[in-house]
């Protein structure tokens, strides 16, 4: 027993490449981002439509070693590999760029990006509480308005602002509903089958048709709730898999863990819940100040100190009753592998509970292996 519309959620990504076809031949710019400090909202009052294009797959890496070092995170080299051979669709359909500088891996490989598409990169201030540090990125949202205006023809009003910043408020209150269905005793869907639902943030055209998709899918989950009805005994381990993100084709880790009798119940990363909870404010005078004291919560582990990561796992633990926590770092990736080390200390401080670090890539080179120690955590975590 599985949600009727999960298909539609499946077919998210083709339904937005047909879509984005009849508005960009009626003249609406596409904007390809990278991450979650894009602020979306801004993009949408400008008239554009933005898309993730996260590289999740390991096809194109070989081709970005001929420029990127080797030793680079796989999302960063699967990224620019989809750009370079022009192998993504969704890379295809966008007009221009967004970056932000994060880690430094994906800031330098913008400067390559650049030379491909148009891009405008963002500059990332690294702390949370420094109060100049809000004003540094609230002059980088204007900036960034300012490009979107010069870019489209369209220029930012005010009011649509608002609307947009209601209107994605809207969406991530219902994504969250969604994931919440996790909390339940009986949990209602797989952890992929989640992934899959949660990844759609970045593929939709009209937000609109979107919101209707996801009431319709609260509907369902409801109802299965109602039933008693779950894909896992009654005995699994619920797991909170955090860290690096992870989606559609880099989605091992995942679905080893539930291969080996596990269920991911909640994914604190990208593609998941990390940022759900961080609302704009809507009454706000400066709606553009709103949209960046928002984006600048977001605890990625590019900020330091990052204790919002920590705060946001000790409410999830709580949340989703946590029986093990997977950490997963993509090979390179710096500031998630140094944050592991934070983060498996506070676990154990503050839940005492079984935790596991996989450093991994995209490749299946190491499916046996990561087979065999997940187990023996599951084991712990039962
Ligand atoms: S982990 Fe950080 S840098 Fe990577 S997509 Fe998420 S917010 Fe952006
Ligand atoms: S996974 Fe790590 S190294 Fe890769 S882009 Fe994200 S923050 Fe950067």
């Amino acid at each position: 027993m599985k949600p009727l519309c999960l298909k539609e959620f499946h077919n998210a990504g083709e339904r937005f490449l047909v879509d984005v076809g009849e508005l960009q031949d009626a003249g609406a710019k596409v904007a390809g981002i990278y991450c979650l400090f894009a602020p979306v909202e801004l993009v949408r009052a400008a008239g554009a439509i933005p898309v993730g294009l996260c590289g999740k797959k390991e096809k194109p890496i070989a081709h970005a070693e001929r420029t990127l070092p080797p030793n680079l995170c796989p999302l960063i080299k699967s990224s620019y590999g989809y750009a370079a051979t022009d192998t993504c669709p969704y890379f295809s359909a966008s007009d221009f760029l967004i970056g932000e500088t994060t880690c430094d891996g994906k800031k330098k490989m913008y400067e390559f990006l650049g030379r491909i598409k148009p891009l405008h990169l963002m500059h990332l201030p690294y702390s949370l509480t420094q109060p100049h540090a809000l004003r540094f990125w609230h002059e980088e949202i204007l900036r960034l308005g300012s490009f979107l205006e010069q870019f489209t023809g369209r220029s930012i009003q005010r009011d649509h602002l608002q609307f947009q910043i209601r209107v994605h408020n809207r969406i991530r209150k219902l994504t969250r509903k969604i994931a919440r269905f996790q909390t339940e005793p009986r949990v209602p869907i797989s952890g992929l089958h989640m992934m899959t639902v949660m990844e759609t943030k970045s593929f939709f055209v009209d937000p609109d048709d979107y919101i209707n998709l996801l009431e319709r899918l609260i509907t369902e989950m409801e109802e299965i709730v109602a039933s008693g009805f779950s894909p896992f005994e009654p005995d699994t381990p619920r797991i909170l898999l955090t860290g690096c993100p992870a989606g559609n084709g880099s989605e091992k880790v995942l679905r080893i863990i539930e291969e080996c009798g596990g269920a991911v119940v909640c994914q604190e990363n990208c593609t998941g819940v990390k940022d759900l909870d961080l609302l704009v404010e809507e009454e706000q005078a400066d709606p553009f100040l709103a949209l960046a004291h928002r984006y600048l919560q977001i605890p990625c582990s590019c900020m330091s100190p990052n204790t919002g990561r920590m705060d946001l796992l000790h409410r999830l633990i709580g949340e989703y009753h946590i029986d093990g926590v997977v950490d997963l770092t993509w090979q390179c990736c710096h500031t998630y592998n140094i944050e592991s080390r934070l983060t498996e200390d506070f676990i154990a401080n503050t839940h005492g509970l079984p935790f596991l670090h996989v450093e991994t890539d995209y490749s299946n080179s190491d499916i046996e292996q990561l087979r065999t120690r997940i187990e023996a955590f599951l084991e712990m975590a039962r």
